[in-house]
């Protein structure tokens, strides 16, 4: 069995490039009760477009209601439940089990899948949420490879694991880190990621005199992790028998998705194609280098933990992403590009499309100044619409 490929989908555009990349599923939030409030979300009219584009080209979504409501907020929630079965919504994600059981009561016709927030680490806990209706688990992050087979082999409710994207150091999110420093609450999903920041410490008596404790020039990180990829790691994460690979971001960009979702996309289907001449591909994993990332690692997949700590802030990527390609003009044989990043003249471009092969060209004779914002044309050779437009230039931030 290929189990489902999962991504991330902040707002409609990501939402579309997901599902022309080749994502199975979808997982968004409404405008309320979801993790990531600062991502775009969905209102209502835009729950209802998304869930035609997808179920049209046969893609499942799921809609997160996976905070953790005070009772004022709970009051609210059975006419929201209500309405997103009325939508046709393909499952809600819940971690809560006021929440669960209001699901169950409120809107009874949609599967129920368990957040990785409920922090689901053993069959025990694993058959308790099957009991109570639970239609997806969600597994901890924290999960060897050994106990993810165990439990998706335990349970008759199917099985889901994050594959790729952003770690915390707390467990799956179960941290009061944002909300003591910002007031944010990560568990009502505003985190500001306050784990990230440098932090020093300084002793009681010496108050300003920051004492090293790492040799890093930048600071130190204390908190900080790496981030998750289990594309090599793919063969061993099949064999579990888990449903669903879930792609950590909805707060990331749309260029981030797409190429992510179509690294992802490319070696399922090569597993799909055949699972004895199946082959790790170099490009799957450059691809993945050339997104926004902090330093890779597969995480307690493995059964290691130590390499988990990240001691920099920064973000890498061996790429800048510069635009997206709104059509392409075959009378004219030129591209036409929105333009996400200023574009300087004469760069060198690549242009990556959805399920066919990287473009390469030079930024000539373009239209007009190519800032942000703006639309600009220039000679290309074929490309689809939705291709993603970089500079081969890295970068970092
Ligand atoms: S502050 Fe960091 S560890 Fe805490 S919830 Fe946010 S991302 Fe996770």
């Amino acid at each position: 069995m290929i189990p489902e490929l999962l991504a991330p989908a902040g707002n409609m555009e990501k939402a579309v490039a997901a599902v022309t990349y080749g994502a199975d599923a979808l997982y968004l939030a409404g405008k309320s009760f979801g993790m990531r409030a600062s991502a775009g979300n969905f209102d209502e009219q835009e729950l209802r477009k998304i869930l035609e584009f997808a179920h049209q080209r046969g893609v499942r979504v799921y809609v997160t209601v996976n905070t953790f409501p005070h009772n004022d907020l709970i009051r609210e929630l059975p006419g929201y439940l209500e309405f997103l079965q009325e939508l046709g919504v393909d499952a809600l994600i819940v971690a809560d089990p006021g929440v669960l059981r209001l699901g169950r009561q409120w809107a009874p016709r949609v599967p129920l899948h368990l957040s990785t927030q409920a922090n689901t680490v053993n069959i025990e806990a694993a058959r308790f949420w099957c009991d109570q209706g639970v239609a997806r688990l969600v597994l901890a992050r924290e999960l060897d490879r050994v106990e993810i087979e165990e439990i998706a082999t335990a349970v008759s409710a199917e099985t889901e694991i994050f594959v790729h994207g952003a770690m915390c150091m707390a467990y799956s999110g179960r941290c009061l880190l944002s909300r003591f420093l910002t007031g944010r609450d990560a568990n009502q999903g505003a985190c500001a990621q306050s784990c990230r920041w440098r932090y020093s410490v300084v002793e009681e008596q010496r108050p300003g005199e920051y004492i090293p404790i790492s040799q890093e020039p930048e600071g130190t990180y204390l908190f900080n992790s790496k981030d998750l990829r289990l594309m090599e790691y793919l063969p061993d994460v099949i064999a579990t028998g888990v449903d669903s690979l879930k792609i950590e971001g909805r707060m990331k960009s749309v260029y981030y998705v797409a190429v992510v979702v179509r690294a992802y996309r490319a070696a399922l289907d090569a597993w799909a194609a055949g699972p004895d001449t199946y082959q790790l591909q170099p490009q799957w994993l450059q691809e993945l280098d050339r997104v926004s990332h902090r330093p890779y690692y597969p995480g307690f997949f493995v059964g290691e933990q130590d390499g988990i700590h990240d001691s920099s802030a920064s973000y890498q990527s061996a790429r800048n992403f510069v635009g997206v390609v709104e059509s392409y003009d075959s009378e004219r044989g030129e591209v036409v590009v929105n333009v996400r990043n200023h574009i300087d003249p004469g760069v060198s471009l690549e242009i990556v499309q959805p399920r066919a092969s990287v473009v390469t060209l030079r930024a000539d004779k373009m239209s007009g100044p190519a800032d942000p914002n703006k639309q600009v044309r220039m000679p290309s050779p074929p490309v689809k619409a939705l291709s993603m437009v970089r500079t081969t230039a890295g970068d970092s931030r």
